[in-house]
């Protein structure tokens, strides 16, 4: 019986050819792994499966807890969600992990910096939710939900790679300073956490920063821990900085299941020619020997693929230059010639096994001593001005218990107007406090959205303002007092 055992993913376009060259790489190490086949994305979607990831896919997944899993294409115009996005959520695999390092032999604009970095992207919240909304028909909106228990996960994820790989620096990279509880929860857990591991040098930094300094200076980032929108462009940025999606690979790790993957896509145009790169899929390969325990053959596969990038002699059309490109699965055989030599620079690193972090199964993570309703938010749509709404709310809040305290439109104060040369929107966020201590009961809201509807309104969507602790769970409009 073989050690270990793993699902196979071909995967679209160019994918089974990049995913045959890499196992062909990981079976030559000697390491046993039973490879069980199974499939997802274009071929499936075509069998009319709406979510293009069978039953008998994810049964594999669910018994191997590890994949090795090619680009699936997303058809345009038929299927219905990206089969990569519910792969990753229906095993929630929490930490996207995308290394980037630079590559003797690989020319690029930021050759000879000594680029080596590691994204360490959420990746199942954010904006990814993908709870989108069409307020009104000319508003659209989508929840960005951050919760605590996410943020320790990915947090606790990124210190413990840099712990296994022996990486002094972590950096959170997120847009607090805008998004104070969102983007702000992320840092704020960062913060903590950090304290935990004294040895590694952590520090925040604003997201349009980093990605300025992404390219000013690369090579002063050695993690970086960041959400999921963030991430995704910056870890795609940072491929681009080593030589591009041929050369950038990654692993989507969740509690006690990891599927590693290229970053690129299926690029059709080079399907079944033999001549896509598979540096990111065989690199996705030794994450997935490293994740396994396989760390001498992860360490013998990374040195042959640099050294092989190295010589220059045996690389793919992308990146040939002058010589003679090699094919896919040639490609694949220079490497496993080259098993056991080194690169003259830029070799592997030394990785220690990573210690996963564990958590608790349970939704609620946070239980605050006191917690307190002191009004809501009604968002109202209307083809009106500030003060037409404002005027109305006004008198019909009364006899909710309610006062009208402002109207914002897009996040700015308009009513009572603070001078905001705000071009508004038939979308109008309206907040009402409590006259008395009663908080806001259901009759309350009943009686007010009655009346709303009443006065020729219509509203979508209700927000309580509460206080945990004493601290107010809401943010103010831009103008608000
Ligand atoms: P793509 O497949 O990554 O290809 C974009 C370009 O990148 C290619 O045209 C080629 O550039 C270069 N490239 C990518 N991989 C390469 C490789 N291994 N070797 C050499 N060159 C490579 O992106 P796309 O065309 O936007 O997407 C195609 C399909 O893939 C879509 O259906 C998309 O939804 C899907 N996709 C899947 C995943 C995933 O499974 N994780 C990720 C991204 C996209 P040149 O033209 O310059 O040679």
């Amino acid at each position: 019986m073989s050690k270990h055992i793993a699902t196979l993913i071909p995967g679209d376009g160019i994918g089974p050819e990049v995913v045959q060259a890499t196992r062909r790489i990981l079976d030559a190490t000697g390491v046993e792994i039973a490879w069980e086949e199974a499939h997802a994305g274009e071929s499936i979607f075509r069998k009319g499966v709406p979510s293009g990831v069978p039953e008998e896919t994810i049964a594999s997944i669910a018994k191997t807890r590890v994949v090795l899993k090619g680009p699936l294409g997303t058809p345009v115009g038929f299927g219905e969600k990206s089969a990569n996005v519910t792969l990753r959520k229906l095993f929630e695999t929490y930490g996207n992990i995308r290394p980037v390092r630079e590559f003797s032999g690989v020319p690029t604009a930021f050759s000879g910096r000594g680029v080596d970095l590691v994204v360490v992207r959420e990746n199942v919240e954010d904006l990814y939710a993908g709870i989108e909304h069409m307020q009104t028909p000319g508003v659209a909106q989508c929840l960005k939900l951050i919760s605590r228990k996410g943020c320790e996960k990915i947090v606790r994820l990124g210190f413990e790679l840099a712990k296994a790989e022996g990486r002094k620096m972590v950096h959170c990279a997120t847009k607090a300073n805008i998004m104070k509880f969102t983007e702000g929860f992320m840092k704020k857990v960062f913060e903590e956490i950090a304290k935990e591991y004294p040895e590694i040098e952590s520090q925040h930094i604003i997201i349009d920063n980093c990605a300025h300094q992404l390219v000013k200076k690369p090579e002063q980032f050695d993690v970086i821990i960041t959400t999921n929108m963030n991430g995704d462009i910056i870890s795609d940025l940072s491929s681009g900085l080593i030589g591009g999606l041929g050369f950038a690979p990654s692993a989507n790790i969740g509690q006690g299941i990891a599927i590693f993957e290229a970053v690129h896509g299926s690029a059709p145009k080079y399907a079944g020619l033999d001549v896509a790169n598979p540096t990111a899929m065989i690199l996705s390969g030794v994450l997935l020997l490293r994740h396994i325990g396989e760390l001498a053959a992860a360490r013998t596969v990374e040195n042959a693929v640099l050294a092989t990038l190295e010589d220059g002699t045996s690389v793919t059309k992308d990146v040939a230059g002058n010589n003679p490109p090699v094919g896919t699965q040639a490609y694949a055989d220079a490497v496993i010639a080259n098993f056991g030599r080194q690169p003259s620079r830029f070799g592997a690193r030394d990785y220690k096994e990573i210690q996963m972090p564990k958590f608790s199964g349970g939704p609620v993570t946070v239980i605050p001593k006191q917690r307190a309703t002191l009004g809501c938010d009604v968002f109202v749509e209307g083809d009106c001005t500030p003060v037409q709404l404002g005027d109305f709310l006004t008198t019909i809040a009364g006899a909710a218990g309610l006062r009208l305290k402002m109207i914002s439109n897009r996040g700015t104060q308009v009513y009572p107007s603070r001078g905001a040369e705000t071009d508004c929107v038939d979308q109008w966020r309206c907040r009402f406090f409590a006259v008395a201590e009663t908080g806001v009961p259901v009759s309350a809201l009943a009686t007010l959205l009655t009346a709303i509807e009443d006065g020729g309104y219509r509203w979508m969507h209700i927000e309580k303002l509460q206080e945990f602790d004493g601290q107010p769970a809401y943010t103010k409009a831009q103008g608000e007092d």
